[in-house]
C-alpha cells in the first residue's frame, strides 16, 4: 500500500501570478496520480486548533485579511485557504499520510513574523505547528525545506515535547538558523552542496538526535532545496530518495507536509522518491 495523499482543489483557488501559485501543487497532483498514489479529503482545522499555536489577535487579522506583506498577499479568503491547508496537516498526522496543499507553513510564528524576519514567506498559519499540539505526542519534526524554518522554531523553542531539526541554505531568507539554540538543532548549508554533503549532514543532524521518547516523526517536505529552484541545495531526485531512506531508518510512525517546491514536476517526482524510498526501507 502506498501512502496516502492528503489534497484537495479547493487549494488552488489564489494566487495564480505568485510563484507560491497553484501550479505548483497541482502538477504535483498530476505526477503523484499517474503513480497511483490515494487521494484523501480533509477539513478546515478549526480556531481552537489555531489557537493552540497562534495569538488570538493574530488569528483574527488573518481573517479580516489585516496581513499583507512584501511577500504574502491578503488574498481574498485566505483565513478559508489557510485553515484547510492547517486541517491538511492534521489529518496527515491522523493517517500517517502526506499532506499536499497550500499555502505553506514553517515561516509563520504565534504572531504571524517570526524571529525578525521582515516578512511571513508565503505562510499564514503554521500548519506543521497545529498538526503537531494537535496531536500532543513527543515529536521530531525534521524540516527539509530550503529555507530555515523560523516560525516552527519560534513556536517550540523550549518546548519539552518537540525537537526541531533544520537543514537550510544559508545565508538565506529568513536569516535565522544559523546555530542550533536549545531543542532547535540547525544545519546550515552552502549553495547547491549536492545530494552527498546533504544527505552526510544529515546522517550527522540525526545522530545529534536523542529519539528515546520520540514517538512521532514530522517531515516539513519542502521540495525548494531541488537543483534550480529558490533556495537550492542542488538535490536531485536520487538525493530525496536518500533523506526517505534515513526517515525510514528512525523507525517511527511518520507523516509529511508540503512546504516549498516551485517546479511542480520536480515537486512531485520528488515526493515519491522520498515516500517510496521511506516504504520501501521502513520495518
Ligand atoms: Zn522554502
Amino acid at each position: 500500500m502506498k501512502i496516502s495523499i492528503v489534497y484537495s482543489e479547493k487549494c488552488l483557488g489564489y494566487g495564480s501570478w505568485h510563484v507560491e501559485g497553484p501550479e505548483r501543487v497541482k502538477k504535483a497532483q498530476e505526477v503523484l496520480k499517474e503513480r497511483s498514489y490515494a487521494f484523501l479529503t480533509p477539513k478546515p482545522a478549526s480556531e481552537e486548533d489555531l489557537l493552540k499555536v497562534h495569538e488570538d489577535e493574530y488569528v483574527w487579522n488573518v481573517k479580516k485579511g489585516l496581513v499583507e506583506d512584501g511577500d504574502t498577499p491578503a488574498y481574498d479568503n485566505i483565513f478559508e485557504y489557510a485553515r484547510f491547508a492547517a486541517g491538511g496537516a492534521i489529518m496527515a498526522a491522523k493517517i500517517k499520510g502526506f499532506s499536499l496543499l497550500r499555502p505553506p507553513g514553517h515561516h509563520a510564528g504565534s504572531c504571524g513574523r517570526a524571529l525578525g524576519s521582515y516578512t511571513r514567506g508565503f505562510c499564514y498559519f503554521n500548519n506543521m505547528a497545529v498538526a503537531v499540539r494537535r496531536l500532543g505526542k513527543q515529536t521530531l519534526i525534521l524540516d527539509i525545506d530550503g529555507h530555515h524554518g523560523n516560525g516552527t522554531q519560534e513556536i517550540f523553542l523550549g518546548d519539552e515535547k518537540v525537537t526541531y531539526v533544520s537543514l537550510h541554505r544559508h545565508p538565506n531568507f529568513p536569516g535565522t538558523g544559523a546555530v542550533s539554540e536549545g531543542n532547535c538543532l540547525n544545519f546550515p548549508l552552502w549553495a547547491d552542496c549536492g545530494d552527498e554533503a546533504y544527505l552526510k549532514t544529515l546522517d550527522e543532524a540525526l545522530s545529534k538526535v536523542d529519539l528515546n521518547g520520540v514517538e512521532v516523526v514530522a517531515v516539513s517536505a519542502g521540495f525548494d532545496t531541488h537543483v534550480g529552484d529558490l533556495a537550492s541545495l542542488g538535490l536531485t531526485e536520487k538525493g530525496y530518495g536518500g533523506i526517505g531512506k534515513r526517515i525510514a531508518s528512525l523507525n517511527r510512525p511518520t507523516f509529511f507536509v508540503l512546504e516549498g517546491g516551485y517546479n511542480g514536476e520536480h515537486v512531485g517526482r520528488d515526493i515519491d522518491e522520498i515516500l517510496r524510498n521511506f516504504k520501501k526501507h521502513s520495518q
